[in-house]
């Protein structure tokens, strides 16, 4: 562990701890203390520093833990996990597996960060990802399917967040095709699938996850679309490493689901949650608009819309963008 971890780690009570008890904890004089403390400002973390009390944090962290995280999934998924890494930060947890090679291809590596300074959404956007209240989590796996079977992976994994939300009783939420999970026209989380095709083999697969579980941070007003968290939707933060615990469980369920079945094993329960089935949605291409009436999606994962002349046409996500 290095400094900067270690004083997160003591900071995150959520106390007062002074420059010198830092210090005396972690064997470096204050003005490494300091130095220390002013590159974790730069993170985005709220911290105070009181004259005379010494630092703390706006609010207690809990802060993810690999091993919390790992004894509160089934065993078997576990088996299916080479290696679980929970970092402080991140550029983005998929471009950190993107780079990565799974030395055991049969297995999956997984990846958690505190905080993104890149946090990716589709087609360049950002996903805001402020310190140590929120999930951003990949996960590394082959698939040994046909690339195009992997298009309604993102879909199934939505689910999986769905299934997620159903653990902790909240049931009134909705899909966005193809890749937003949303409360009450505000959004919850996100998936991002990337995959890089191998000539020969199987296909590596990047399945990223940003969830909102408590976004009040001083960086949250820099989203520009309505979203929500967690704590406001239960009125209370749940434990974070049980929350990343159910929802990798779910993953991992989904994933095998997916691998044996494809995306019939969720397409009905994607449509039950369908935010714009029978809605009038536009459609914005690279240099197109098309509007019409959403017809859901077909059992490969692509957008049905029906068109001015009352013909159906079929979306693959890609680079598309469904607005209502
Ligand atoms: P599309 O319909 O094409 O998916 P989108 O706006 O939902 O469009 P995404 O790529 O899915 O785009 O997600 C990125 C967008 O999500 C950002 O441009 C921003 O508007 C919003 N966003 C960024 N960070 C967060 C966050 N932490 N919580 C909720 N929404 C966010």
């Amino acid at each position: 562990m290095n400094n900067q971890t270690r004083i997160i780690s003591i900071l995150s009570d959520g106390a007062f701890h002074s420059g010198e008890e830092l210090g005396k904890t972690l064997g470096i004089s204050r003005t490494g203390i300091w130095m220390a403390i002013k590159k974790l400002s730069t993170y985005g973390l709220d911290l105070h520093s009181v004259r005379g009390k010494g630092y703390r944090f706006a609010h207690a962290v809990e802060l993810l833990d690999s091993t919390k995280i790992l004894r509160s999934i089934e065993a078997s998924t576990r088996n299916k996990i080479s290696n679980l890494d929970v970092f402080l930060q991140l550029e983005s947890t998929n471009a950190y597996l993107m780079g990565k090679v799974n030395s055991d291809i049969d297995k999956a590596n997984v990846c958690f960060a505190e905080m993104q300074t890149a946090g990716r959404g589709r087609r360049g956007r950002k996903w805001i990802s402020p310190f140590g209240g929120n999930i951003y989590m990949s996960i590394l796996r082959h698939f040994s399917s046909d690339p195009q079977m992997l298009g309604g992976l993102g879909l199934a994994l939505s689910v999986a967040i769905i299934r997620t939300l159903q653990d902790f009783g909240i049931n009134d939420v909705k899909l966005k095709w193809p890749n937003d999970v949303i409360w009450q026209k505000r959004k919850l989380a996100g998936t991002l699938v990337e995959m890089v095709a191998e000539s020969t083999g199987p296909c590596r697969v990047v399945m990223g996850i940003g969830f909102n579980a408590d976004l009040s941070n001083s960086v949250s007003h820099q989203i520009d679309q309505p979203w929500v968290d967690l704590k406001t939707i239960l009125g209370e933060v749940p434990s974070r490493n049980q929350l990343a615990g159910k929802l990798l469980q779910q993953l991992f369920n989904a994933i095998t689901q997916f691998e044996q079945s494809g995306l019939s094993m969720f397409a009905e329960e994607w449509r039950r949650y369908d935010a714009y089935s029978g809605n009038h949605v536009s459609l914005l291409l690279p240099k197109d608009k098309i509007s019409g009436i959403c017809e859901g999606i077909d059992n490969m994962g692509a957008l049905l819309v029906r068109v001015a002349d009352g013909q159906i046409q079929k979306f693959t996500s890609g680079e598309i963008s469904l607005r209502g």
